[in-house]
């Protein structure tokens, strides 16, 4: 792990579930031991025994799910504060006449402090292009929304050479709008890799983290490249995730479809190294 050292686990739940559904997955997680909360030491007692305490610490890792819109307060109100909540998306501005869509400060208004931003399904099958992206994550974070910024290659696009491109142009127009980056976890989600079942090798995930970092060192600062979370996303689960875990520049995971069952999501946070 690079980055702040800080472990980041989000759980994207798409267009899922219903009201039970998301009642069971709620109680699943909230049942889950999130071993690395917990930090363990040894200490003499007075009587020189050896005594072991165990206390919580909410320092490690992130964890984080994002529930679809509708759903977002029923979770807030029912999942341990542990986990923190997210939106799958916002509005680029502030609200108003915008049929259809949900503003930063909504999110705020219901305690909901992150949004995924610029996720493939968003741009390849809703159409959303990197500066409309790049916009609403500066707006997002104008408004103390944290971002979880997503890029990542087509297959055709790795076939032909050309991942580092195109998660560089989609990192440029990120940098374009964002000033302050303190908020903002990046997640490379290599498409050919989401919901495919076809994870990114450890070896291939860890490649484009270091050029993301590298990329981050030439373009934005030397602090943000060495401070920022890079997660990967894309297939992961609870058989894979500890291989990627140990690779140096991946900070923590996106999850898609393991992240709709409790204990296989717990077993991804717990992947920490
Ligand atoms: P997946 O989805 O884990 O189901 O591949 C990841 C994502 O889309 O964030």
């Amino acid at each position: 792990m690079a980055g702040s050292g800080k472990f980041f686990v989000g759980g994207n739940w798409k267009c899922n579930g219903t009201k039970d559904s998301v009642s069971k997955l709620v109680s699943e997680l909230n049942a889950a031991t999130l071993e690395s909360d917990v930090v363990t030491f040894v200490a003499p007692s007075t009587t020189g025994s050896l005594q072991t305490r165990r206390w919580l610490d909410h320092s490690l890792p992130d964890v984080v799910v994002a529930p679809p819109f509708i759903y977002i307060d029923q979770v807030k109100n029912s999942l341990t504060d542990r986990i923190e909540l997210s939106a799958q998306n916002v509005w680029v501005g502030k609200g108003g006449a915008y049929t259809g869509e949900i503003s930063a400060e909504q999110l705020v208004d219901i305690g909901c402090k992150w949004v995924i931003l610029g996720h493939s399904e968003r741009r390849n099958i809703i159409g959303e292009d990197d500066d409309f992206i790049g916009k609403k994550a500066a707006y997002a974070l104008s408004q103390n929304v944290k971002v979880i910024a997503c890029i990542g290659e087509l297959l055709e696009e790795r076939e032909a050479g050309k991942t580092f491109d195109v998660c560089f142009r989609q990192m440029k127009a990120y940098a374009d709008n964002i000033t302050n980056w303190t908020d903002v976890v990046i997640a490379y989600e290599p498409v050919w890799a989401i919901g495919t079942g076809k994870v990114a090798s450890p070896e291939q995930a860890q490649e484009v983290h270091a050029a993301i970092r590298d990329w981050l060192k030439t373009n934005v600062s030397p602090d943000v490249a060495s401070s920022i979370r890079i997660i990967y996303g894309g297939s992961v689960n609870a058989g894979n995730c500890a291989d990627l875990a140990k690779k140096e520049d991946i900070d923590g995971f996106l999850v898609g479809g393991a992240s709709l069952k409790g204990p296989d999501f717990a077993t991804i946070v717990n992947s920490v190294t």
